[in-house]
């Protein structure tokens, strides 16, 4: 089942306890447990099909991010930035490489395990938000900690404090249809770090939204991710991939350029 040298780290902490650990994660400085990486791609290598057809998606690309570190990524269509974030959290597997999650090799765990890491660390957020239109606000965040087990009151609770978190207080028990674009996507954004999880993957999450939303949006990741979770962040926009300490290029599969915040400068010259 598991890796005898890598031993799975199974969450044994209460559902209130995990409720304290993530409010201290968003409060406390990181520490320097913290600092290490988050997510660490290794030589990630993608090919899809065989033969003469092969496509080569990515080709051996190294990541590291941290706590508190955004990190986007550009590049060209079909230049391998959705394959990439696929592969980051575990929807699909590398053809050679390895990904490391908060200091587990995925392909170490199995499908059980892999699950719940997904559950418990991970959150994606989408361009169509992808919210299940016939739950209210508070249950589309509250869904995936019962799925996950915790008793309804505790995920309830964990529920609410991520909705409060991004701004929407007053919407705990409205529709999706009911709310604009960009209060759907901060739903989304709750739903993704709800419990605590460190590892948020963002594809074009402002593409379906106005300059302005998408601005908030960012606003919203960016702060998430100051308060100790690390960001993956897919995006078309110069000045959205602006919000983010690091531009990872990508062309034909391949990291070609990557540039880096420095001190006050914003990247690509806009203003935060
Ligand atoms: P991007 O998100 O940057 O547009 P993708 O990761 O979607 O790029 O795709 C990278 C390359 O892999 C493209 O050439 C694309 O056609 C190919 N590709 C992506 N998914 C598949 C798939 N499921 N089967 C075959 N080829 C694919
Ligand atoms: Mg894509």
């Amino acid at each position: 089942m598991s890796d005898p040298i890598r031993p799975a780290r199974r969450d044994t902490r209460t559902t209130e306890q995990r409720i304290d650990d993530a409010a201290r994660a968003a409060a406390a400085p990181p520490s320097a447990s913290e600092s290490e990486a988050v997510l660490r791609l290794v030589g990630v290598s993608r090919v899809y099909g065989s033969g003469e057809k092969a496509v080569t998606a990515l080709a051996g690309v190294d990541l590291d991010i941290r706590a508190g570190e955004l990190v986007a990524i550009m590049g060209a269509s079909g230049s391998g930035k959705s394959t990439l974030l696929s592969i980051a959290g575990g929807l699909q597997q590398p053809s050679s490489g390895e990904v490391i999650v908060e200091g587990r090799a995925l392909s170490s765990l199995d499908a059980k395990e892999m699950a719940r890491l997904r559950r418990r660390s991970l959150g994606f957020v989408f361009q169509d938000f992808n919210l299940i239109p016939t739950l209210t606000a508070i249950e589309n965040v509250t869904l995936p900690l019962e799925l996950d087990g915790d008793p309804a009151r505790e995920a309830r609770r964990m529920a609410e404090v991520a909705l409060d978190s991004v701004g929407l207080r007053e919407k705990h028990n409205a529709f999706p249809d009911d709310l604009s674009g960009g209060q759907q996507q901060r739903i989304a954004i709750a739903r993704a770090v709800v419990g605590g999880r460190r590892l948020i993957l963002a594809d074009e999450p402002t593409g379906a939204l106005d300059s302005v939303t998408g601005e908030a949006v960012m606003r919203m990741l960016r702060t998430r991710v100051d308060e100790g979770a690390a960001g993956l962040l897919v995006t078309h926009e110069a000045r959205h991939a602006a919000w983010a300490d690091r531009i990872v290029f990508l062309r034909d599969g391949r990291v070609v350029d990557e540039s880096r915040r420095d001190g006050a400068e914003s990247l690509l010259g806009a203003r935060r």
